[in-house]
């Protein structure tokens, strides 16, 4: 009897996957989280606008530099639609954010809040563990093998969709707004920009399904969420100067995104 190579990788990896063990090693993280990023980025626009995109990038990074993940490089970027409020973190530390969910924040704290909660699904290797459990196994070695372009554009398709690995499930959901908490509060932020962001996407909830619609499918009831986010930014030691900056994000969107 004869087993293909890949069928006994498969095996091995189901295995693991019993055990509950992260099977993928963080270059293969890297090298699919590469590939996914090309091939969102070959379905939406990313918006051009050196400025913005690099003010992102620097919030980004230095919410990077206090995570408990420093060994991949992290990639944020703008897609440019205004329409969708959203964010979503890829495997491998590439993460994008939709213009939509810029012109809905108030502030900077607001904006390094989804920030810091995407990078806690990268810190949390969030995004491996939901693809393998939504595609399985052997899509999922066939896909770090390099072996099934197809499906790659199948999964971004689906995220694009708003279905799939962008809820990365309820507890996954909850340790990312954990680290959220953390990372901001480290920086200098108000943490309570959490608070304030997920009121705002429950008030446009009510207001109109439809526009939060995806939003709300991808992660768990604000209600509950904030909830916990409380908890935790009660448990927080006091600090002097938290910041908002609200009057600079304001100055910043309108010169640049009034068109
Ligand atoms: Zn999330």
């Amino acid at each position: 009897m004869k087993y293909s190579f890949l069928g006994i990788l498969v095996l091995i990896f189901s295995v693991f996957a019993a055990c509950g063990a992260n099977i993928f090693s963080t270059a293969q993280e890297i090298d699919m989280g590469a590939d996914f990023a090309g091939e969102i980025e070959k379905n939406t626009k990313i918006l051009d606008n050196i400025e913005w995109n690099g003010y992102i990038n620097d919030i980004g990074q230095r919410i990077v530099a206090v995570s408990d993940r420093q060994d991949i490089e992290y990639h944020f970027k703008i897609i440019d639609d205004d329409s969708t409020v959203n964010a979503f973190a890829l495997p491998g530390g590439y993460i994008y954010v939709y213009s939509g969910l810029l012109l809905k924040a108030d502030n900077e704290a607001e904006v390094a809040a989804v920030l810091a909660h995407e990078v806690g699904h990268v810190v949390g290797k969030h995004g491996v563990k939901q693809l393998t459990k939504m595609y399985g196994y052997q899509f999922i070695v066939a896909l770090a093998l390099g072996e099934d372009p197809s499906l790659l554009e199948q999964i971004a398709a689906d995220v694009l969709g708003g279905v799939g690995m962008l809820y990365y499930g309820r507890d996954n959901e909850y340790e990312s707004d954990e680290f959220a908490v953390k990372y901001i509060y480290i920086l200098g932020y108000d943490p309570n920009a959490i608070v304030t962001f997920f009121n705002k996407l429950s008030e446009f909830q009510t207001k109109d399904p439809s526009y939060i619609e995806k939003l709300m499918s991808t992660h768990p009831q604000p209600a509950d969420r904030i909830k916990k986010v409380q908890e935790k930014i009660a448990l927080l030691p006091p600090k002097e100067d938290l910041v908002l900056n609200t009057e600079l994000y304001r100055q910043r969107l309108k010169r640049l995104y009034i068109k």
